[in-house]
């Protein structure tokens, strides 16, 4: 087991990995940028670092100034979060050739993953159903005019080095399709500086579910159920929950068991999560996340297993502490992301936290780094908190959720909480019946 474990990161995932380490009776170390010097995760670490000014890329993503902070403190492992460093092939190469562990897949499955057509590509061999598309990257135009004709319209131009939904354009009909596929190449040049792209089926009303698998880079893959995270804002989700309200026990048990043989026969190692879309009982795969996942925790509260504590296990070679048979589903969980933004229009609500109340009781928990008086950067994401509500089902479940977001003050900024005690009265929500597309619709309506 490790001795001493480097956070790499800030806000409450920082905190969610740093109680994980004390509970292993694991040192801790933080590093932090000069803005984040009063933050919670820095208090309660045994041990902190500041690595440079405000701006990510001269603290959080610089990589050297974490490397010489590992060395000056000893740290044998580096624990990425998720953002910044987490999916950042060279940084784990660069661990690795100090000697220390970086916390997740080997830099080369990152590399995989991390560009879409290549990921795309590896899904198929491995038998992972993958949208209808173009099998790589197309440079004609002639060549995509017949793969749209073959495919059928609408289709969607996707950038290979893509993210953050960008360098993506919708092609309704042959007569979109040019200027769809300049301006994907044209934004993706711009944002990734690289131009490849690809085409795949356009799906109309698809939910999205995600597959929590696990790789002990030893041949062994196991899967901890889905989690649904169609309600998004933006390609942003805003409230997940697991199990999927669509899905079946036996659809549940085909896909883990098609992701988590993968995983295996990829000789992955760590935490990873195959993201689906879903439509019409079929599952199209639309990439790989090779880290821990903001909302992690509904799989942890149906799972009882802390996903934190496996990727430590695994990482030092002490392989995962289940078997597949041990990974069994109780009840019903849903995360609300609360934000330091304005409920209606989403603008970033940075400033003081005069008074912070979290609810409590029975199935709930708050994942949150901030406390009454702290002064929220204007640096960073504007992330401040989750709300995880477990209950026996999904209605116990609506029902707490909806006395603990009555409980939940926090005064001084504006956030979220007012739009999930909107969302949590919702007929269509109470029945598990949205796709990808039903928050902004629901937002178009009430503006
Ligand atoms: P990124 O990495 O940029 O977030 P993803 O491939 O994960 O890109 O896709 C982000 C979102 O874009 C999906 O959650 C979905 O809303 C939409 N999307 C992607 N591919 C398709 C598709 N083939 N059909 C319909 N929507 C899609």
């Amino acid at each position: 087991m490790f001795q001493k474990i480097l956070i790499a990161n800030r806000g409450e995932i920082a905190l969610r990995v740093l109680r994980a380490c004390k509970e292993l009776g694991i040192q801790t170390v933080v590093v932090h940028s000069t803005a984040d010097a009063d933050a919670m995760h820095v208090r309660l670490a045994d041990e902190s670092v500041c690595i440079g000014p405000p701006p990510s890329r001269d603290s959080y993503l610089n990589i050297h100034q974490i490397v010489a902070a590992c060395e000056i403190t000893g740290a044998d492992a580096v624990h990425p979060g998720y953002g910044f460093l987490s999916e950042n092939a060279k940084f784990a190469d660069i661990l690795a050739a100090h000697n220390i562990t970086f916390i997740g897949p080997t830099g080369d499955h990152i590399r995989i993953m991390g560009d879409k057509i290549e990921a795309k590509r590896t899904a198929k061999r491995l038998g992972i159903p993958v949208v209808p598309g173009s099998d790589g990257a197309v440079t004609e135009d002639k060549e995509a005019k017949r793969i749209a004709a073959a495919i059928g319209y609408p289709v969607i131009i996707k950038a290979s080095a893509g993210g953050g939904g960008r360098g993506m354009k919708v092609a309704h009909s042959e007569a979109d399709l040019e200027v769809a596929l300049q301006t994907a190449r044209s934004e993706a040049d711009a944002a990734f500086g690289d131009d490849a792209v690809y085409i795949e089926k356009y799906l109309q009303k698809p939910r999205h579910i995600e597959v929590q698998v696990f790789g002990d880079g030893a041949g062994r893959g196991v899967h901890f159920g889905e989690r649904d995270c169609s309600l998004q804002r933006r390609h942003q989700k805003v409230w997940e929950e697991a199990p999927s309200p669509a899905l079946n026990a036996e659809e549940r048990s085909h896909i883990g068991g098609v992701c988590a043989r993968a995983i295996a026969d990829l000789g992955y190692s760590g935490a990873g999560t195959i993201e689906f879309l879903y439509e019409d009982g079929e599952f199209y795969f639309i990439e790989m996340n090779t880290r821990l996942q903001v909302e992690h925790p509904v799989t942890e509260a149906i799972t009882g297993i802390d996903l934190v504590h496996e990727q430590i296990r695994v990482a030092s070679g002490g392989g995962l502490s289940v078997r597949q048979e041990d990974i069994r589903f109780h009840g019903h969980a849903i995360e609300c992301r609360i934000n330091a933004e304005d409920p209606r229009t989403f603008t970033p609500s940075p400033g003081t936290i005069t008074h912070f109340h979290t609810p409590g009781g029975l199935g709930i928990r708050v994942d949150s780094g901030v406390y009454s008086g702290y002064k929220i950067p204007p640096y960073y994401d504007s992330l401040i908190g989750k709300l995880i509500v477990h209950g026996r089902n999904r209605v116990e479940c609506m029902m707490r959720l909806r006395r603990a977001l009555d409980e939940f003050v926090v005064d001084g900024i504006r956030t979220t909480l007012p739009l999930f005690r909107d969302l949590v009265g919702n007929a269509d929500i109470a029945n598990g019946d949205y796709d990808i597309h039903w928050l902004e619709k629901y937002l178009a309506e009430g503006e």
